[in-house]
């Protein structure tokens, strides 16, 4: 193989390399800002778990407010019923009464229900919260290894790149300086093999003179995507 073509090849190898790890780089804050968004999604969802807890404990307290306020309303019908004379008064205060107490064990009833409720969501809070706590330990952990991949990439890149001016020295004029334009297209190889007679980049078939020119080693490029070409030994 000629040697500019080798040496082309050995430039193009380390910008390939390069593009790549740029493509990746760039994908990382996406990556991290979507498991971020994962957290918060998470943090939610647990704090709508904690609602069965204190509904319970808000109908808990409404109960004894209800029970405290009938055990008034005894407690001032027992006054006026040692003050009534009339005994068809009395009968009805006395079933008041009743009817209150019912009322009172009713809610008692409902309460000790609604302990065992707020003992149940506490329960099933407590264990979701722990997997909450190891979920959001994996997620961090994930948003850190991205950072560091991140790190590792920009080490590579900077490596890579530090190749470059050696590599470049290497190639003549100007086929670096078409070389260059078709690097920073950002697609495709600059220089593409010829494979069965059709371009490596564009996968066109050659123009015979162009097949010729790139078997003569000359600088040749596509006919049709403008890349260099040669043809592999
Ligand atoms: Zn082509």
């Amino acid at each position: 193989m000629e040697q500019w073509i080798r040496n082309v090849l050995d430039l193009q190898e380390v910008d390939i390399r390069i593009r790549k790890l740029l493509i990746r780089l760039e994908m990382i804050p996406k990556e991290q800002k979507e498991i971020k968004k994962e957290i918060v999604e998470e943090e939610q969802s647990l704090e709508t778990k904690k609602t069965r807890s204190l509904q319970a404990a808000s109908s808990i307290k409404s109960c004894e407010v209800k029970t405290s306020q009938l055990k008034e309303q005894i407690v001032n019908l027992e006054k006026q019923s040692s003050m009534v004379k009339n005994n068809e008064q009395y009968k009805a205060m006395t079933s008041e009464i009743e009817h209150l107490k019912k009322q009172i064990s009713e809610l008692e009833t409902t309460e000790i229900e609604l302990f065992d409720e707020q003992e149940d969501a506490d329960a099933e809070y407590k264990d979701i919260a722990a997997k909450f706590a190891t979920r959001i330990d994996n997620l961090k952990e994930e948003i850190a290894e991205l950072g560091q991949l991140s790190d590792d990439i920009k080490a590579q890149i900077k490596d890579l790149s530090g190749q470059r001016p050696a590599l470049k020295a290497k190639i003549p004029a100007e086929t670096l300086r078409i070389y260059e334009r078709l690097i920073a297209k950002g697609e495709g190889l600059p220089l593409a093999m010829i494979v069965s007679g059709n371009c490596g980049n564009c996968h066109l078939k050659v123009i015979p003179q162009t097949l010729y020119n790139a078997q003569a080693k000359k600088l040749t490029t596509c006919d049709y995507c403008s890349h260099m070409l040669y043809v592999g030994e």
